[in-house]
């Protein structure tokens, strides 16, 4: 049986990071869908072509289109299932939900990383990423530098800012995020899914916290 967990948090909250760290420990198919829609973009595709200013100005695709996005995914996958950045809205929430519920697939754990905003911001703005698809690795100038300015530690391609990383993109980001957030946390914070992460520790430190909720789960 498929189980589907989710990373909740703001932008920077170290979804991204977490998930890849904990993917490579648990065999989990990571699903971002920043990644996804980056992918399109890049791609020139239909769905990028229309995504891409929107992404640009940090504003939230449509719930269709990212809805669309994942269950065509889902539909594929056969291992257990870990989003980052999805579900971001309500309606994206109870739609995977349904989903789940029609395709016989089961919700695992929910985890919310909670960051204050001024740590965000300050994460984000210094922020690099391996420009090759295939890596993605995440870099932090101050707290997380590569061993060779801008080249990535693992494949060596050239490391990149992304274009919604800059002081304006965040700040919308964040005020889409907390738009959307509160309703999409209490949905899950009833339920016995839903785990609180202090996102403010190491990243090490916070791995072995999200790592020990999966232990305790299984
Ligand atoms: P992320 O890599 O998760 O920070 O996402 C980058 C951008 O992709 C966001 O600022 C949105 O424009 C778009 N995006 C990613 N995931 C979603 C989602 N679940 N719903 C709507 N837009 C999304």
């Amino acid at each position: 049986m498929t189980n589907v967990h989710i990373l909740l948090g703001p932008p920077g909250s170290g979804k991204g990071t977490q998930a890849k760290r904990l993917v490579a420990k648990r065999s989990l198919i990571h699903l971002s869908t920043g990644d996804i829609l980056r992918d399109a973009v890049s791609k020139g595709t239909e769905i990028g072509l229309r995504a891409k200013a929107i992404m640009a100005n940090g504003k939230l695709v449509d719930d269709d289109t990212v809805n669309g996005l994942v269950f065509a995914r889902l539909q594929n996958e056969t291992g257990d299932v870990l989003f980052d950045g999805y579900p971001r809205t309500l309606q994206q929430a109870e739609s995977l939900g349904k989903f789940l519920s029609d395709q016989g697939l089961d919700l695992g754990l929910v985890i919310d990383i909670s960051v204050p905003e001024a740590v965000l911001e300050a994460r984000v703005v210094d922020r690099m990423v391996c420009s090759n698809n295939n890596c993605g690795y995440i870099y932090h100038l101050v707290t997380c530098p590569p061993q060779v300015e801008g080249i990535c530690d693992l494949c060596h391609y050239p490391l990149k800012h992304r274009a919604d990383d800059c002081q304006e993109a965040f700040r919308s980001r964040m005020s889409e995020f907390y738009k959307t957030f509160e309703p999409l946390q209490a949905y899950y914070k009833g339920t016995d899914h839903y785990r609180a992460v202090d996102g403010q520790g190491s990243s090490d430190a916070i791995h072995q916290t999200i790592l020990a909720l999966f232990q305790e789960q299984a």
